[in-house]
This record gives structure tokens, sequence and C-alpha cells, in this order.
């Protein structure tokens, strides 16, 4: 039996044995879902031992003084090649789940799996359930047909991290994978949390925008002044912010910040055709963008490369002075706004904030005070080359399992994608199969289960192409020698 077969085979009970992991609402946002976050991931780690992982182990998080700060629990598993050479591989994923409300729009409810017209319906049938458990689908078949006799390991060390508050943000895992940071050394990371294009179109995401944030205050006088009596004749906040934001774009909607652009790789002539490649309807694409009536951004790029390969910064909020009913006729004293900034690699955070910085201290006028807030250290871009190995594996894996040719996307959201490369640094692959309909977040979440096996297809090929890729993906290593 082939690696398809093996899989068809036994579909029915990789969904089932699905199922009774959806059922346990494993909701980290909700205080009360404490108990099930954590059955949740006790039942993947019991999963993993049956399907044979030596390891499998549940980890708490946060801090161990239970006075404050717990985490929620991950999953880590292991599972070590017969050959101490092969690369080392780390899945992650996560096993938590988004809140379910508004109830009353669900139409079977979250918690109660449903099978209907080839659609699984539950929360965390797409995200991120269904795709996690598409590994261990995926390896049984590795291990039970993707050889001329069964194996009694993977061809790669593979290792499993499966995080419990991702949908909260991970505000614990940066600290796990440092306090870990031996056991989930690595010389890959596969990404199980994204989508393909669409069902005909398969796709790998190659990176996500990072992320930083900001809030500009400016104070003029000290208290709201009556324009006849002083109009004119001091500076007034709001005029200086109007005019500090509309400069923030050139006429070509290129963002002015001093060398905003100097650390931003640009897109090859590979990626641009590849992605010019992808059936995008550009009338459907504004009415998922809330009906707007026209695409805008940075000249001289199409709209997938804008929200994918290029950075932005947008004005998410702008206040001061009088804003209620009827006139007032002031000079306000103060004037506010919130920026945010999409990066993508190789920018900082950090070098974006010391931009703005200057950017404000160059653009205020005598006479107003101007500061700057961050909101926290931002998120860094995540990115993988098209050209790396550990990609053209994945690539390659993908393409064995849809038999057709596999495209690249990038996706908007920020996770912690950038925590795992930056702090485990290995390289990226992601390797996903939901869609971007599959209402993740959202009431009536779904996942198209054909599309869960072509995961677990993938899945299965991808430990042999990544151990053909061996000497390439392990030549970084330190010393050349496992690290792990
Ligand atoms: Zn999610």
């Amino acid at each position: 039996m082939d690696v398809r077969g093996y899989i068809e085979a036994n579909s029915r009970g990789y969904f089932d044995a699905l199922k009774q992991w959806l059922a346990i609402p494993s909701i980290s946002a909700d205080p009360a879902r404490r108990e099930d976050v954590r059955r949740s991931a006790e039942w993947l780690a019991a999963r993993l031992r049956a399907t044979g992982f030596p390891a499998a182990e549940v980890w708490e998080t946060g801090s161990t003084d239970p006075s404050g700060g717990r985490g929620l629990p991950a999953v880590f598993a292991e599972w070590r090649s017969d050959d101490p050479g092969a690369p080392v591989v780390l899945v992650y994923g996560h096993h938590d789940v988004q809140p379910v409300e508004p109830l009353e729009e669900w139409h079977s409810p979250p918690f109660q799996p449903a099978e209907r017209d080839g659609q699984l319906l539950a929360r965390g049938a797409s995200d991120d359930k269904g795709q996690v458990l598409f590994h261990d689908l995926g390896l049984r078949a590795c291990l039970a047909a993707g050889a001329p006799a069964a194996r009694s390991a993977p061809p790669v060390t593979l290792k499993l991290l499966v995080e419990g508050e991702e949908e909260s943000g991970s505000p614990h895992l940066a600290d796990l994978l440092r306090r870990e940071r031996e056991r989930l050394s690595c010389d890959v990371i596969v990404i199980t949390d994204t989508s393909i294009w669409a069902p005909d179109v398969p796709s790998m995401c190659v990176g996500m925008r990072g992320l930083f944030g900001a809030q500009i205050d400016m104070t003029g006088p000290e208290l709201d002044l009556h324009s006849g009596s002083f109009g004119g004749g001091v500076p007034n906040p709001l005029h200086a912010m109007a005019a500090l934001l509309g400069g923030l774009h050139d006429s070509g909607g290129r963002v002015t910040l001093p060398g905003f652009y100097d650390q931003v790789a640009p897109l090859s002539a590979q990626e641009r055709e590849l992605i010019g490649r992808l059936p995008m309807r550009e009338k459907e694409w504004l009415a998922a963008a809330g009906h707007s009536r026209a695409a805008s951004g940075e000249a001289g790029y199409g709209t997938l490369e804008r929200i994918w390969a290029r950075p932005t910064a947008e004005i998410n909020g702008m206040w001061g002075g009088h804003t209620g009913p009827g006139g007032k006729t002031i000079i306000p004293a103060r004037a506010h706004a919130k920026l945010s900034f999409r990066l993508v690699a190789h920018q900082e955070p950090a070098a974006v904030e010391a931009a703005l910085r200057r950017y404000v201290a160059d653009h205020t006028p005598p006479g107003i005070e101007a500061t700057v807030t961050s909101e926290g250290p931002g998120v860094r871009p995540a990115f993988s080359p098209i050209d790396s190995p550990a990609v053209a594996a994945g690539r390659r894996a993908m393409e064995r399992a849809f038999g057709r040719e596999v495209l690249f996307t990038r996706e908007g959201g920020s996770g912690p994608e950038a925590d795992l490369t930056d702090i485990l640094q290995a390289p990226l692959v992601f390797i996903g199969t939901g869609l971007d309909d599959d209402r993740i977040h959202a009431p009536n979440e779904k996942a198209e289960m054909a599309l869960l096996l072509k995961g677990a297809e993938a899945a299965a090929y991808l430990w042999d192409e990544l151990a053909a890729a061996g000497p390439e993906l392990t030549a970084g290593r330190p010393g050349g020698t496992e690290s792990g």
C-alpha cells in the first residue's frame, strides 16, 4: 500500500479521533476553560504516544509560582530518527481555540463536531486541531507505507510543539522556547497553521508581516484657547498632527520615514512572476475588503505584492479638540494619533520605532511638544526564501500530494513565527491546507475533509523530502554536529 492508499484506508480513524479532540472546548481566552485546555493537551499527548512517539509530554508554561503568571500547557513530543545525521524537524501548531460567541449564529454546536457535504464543522476544525492532527496521520502513513518496508522510526528526527495559548497571543511562548531551547533545537521549523489559495490552486505561505505600533501625542497651549482671541497667533497641535500624518506617504504611496525601506528584501523577478500566476480576481478581493471601491497603495506594485511583500504605515485613529455636536471655536491644547506599521523582512521593529521618533521630531513645529509612545516591542516579520532548501523540500511534498504545481503566498497576520525562528535559529516552512473561507475565529468554522487528508499526505512525504535535503539543512549547525 502506498501513502495515499494508507491515508484513504485510515481516514475514518483520523476523523473519529479528530472529532474526539474537537469536542474538548480548549478556549485559551476563557479562564473557565483552563481545565479543558489541559484535557486537550493530555488528549494529544496520549494520541501521539499511541502513534509511537517515545516521548510525548505536557509542558507547563509561564511562572511556576502558583501566585501568578501561570500559563496554559503545551504538548511536546519527540521521535528520533535511526540516522543520527538526519535533519531535526520541529512541527509547530496549537491546540487552543478561539471563543465561540455569538453562539446563536452556529448552525451546529461548536463542540459537537458534525460532518456535512465533505466538511467537518467545529471550532478548531481548521484552526488548528485538524491541521495538527494531520501530521499524526501523515506520520503513521510515512512509517507504514512510505518506504519499501514498514519503518520503525521516521526518516528525520521529529519534534512537535503544540501550544495552548496561540489564540491568546502566545504570551508565554518566547519564555518556553528559551527555557527548552536544547530540547527544541532543530534544523527546520514546520508551521502548520496556514491556508492554500484554493482547493485546486495549492500554495505555500512563505512569509508573514511583522508589526510595530505607536501613539503620537502633541501638546500646544496649556489649555484650549478662544480662536477669536488667539487664532492665527499660536501653533495649533491638530494642524501640526494633520501635516505630520499627511506627510507619512509621498505621492507614490511610499512611506517617508527616514531609512524605512533600507532593510526591505526586494521581491525577486521569480517571486513576482509566481505571485502573478495566482488567479486573483480584484473585484472579489475588493468585495472581501469591506466592499472597498478601489484598490490603492504603493505605486509600482500589484495588490498581492502590496499586502504581502511591502511594508506599510497606517493611521489607526486620530483625535483631539472639539468633536461633539455644534461648533466650538477653539485652538485645541492637544492632538493624538495611533499608528501601526506592517513590516516585511528584514525590517526590525526597533529600527522603525527609531525612524518614527526621528520623523516626528523633524516634523514638529516650534511651540508644539510631541511624544511617541510605542505599543510594545512589536513583532518581527517572518520570511522563508522560496529557493531555500527547506521551502523547496516542502514544495515537493505539497506537489506530490496535490499532483500539481504549488505556488507561493504570504499572510498578513503576525503569529509566533518570528519568535520560533529567532529563538531556535532555524528556517520556517509553512505546510497548511486551510482555506481563507474556513471561517476561522468566526461562527461555523469548518475544514474541508479532503484537504485535511491532502495535508496528511504532504506531511507523509515531507519527512522523506527533508531527509533527502539533509546535508543542505544541517550545514548551518554549530560545529556541523547534531545539536539536539
Ligand atoms: Zn487562529
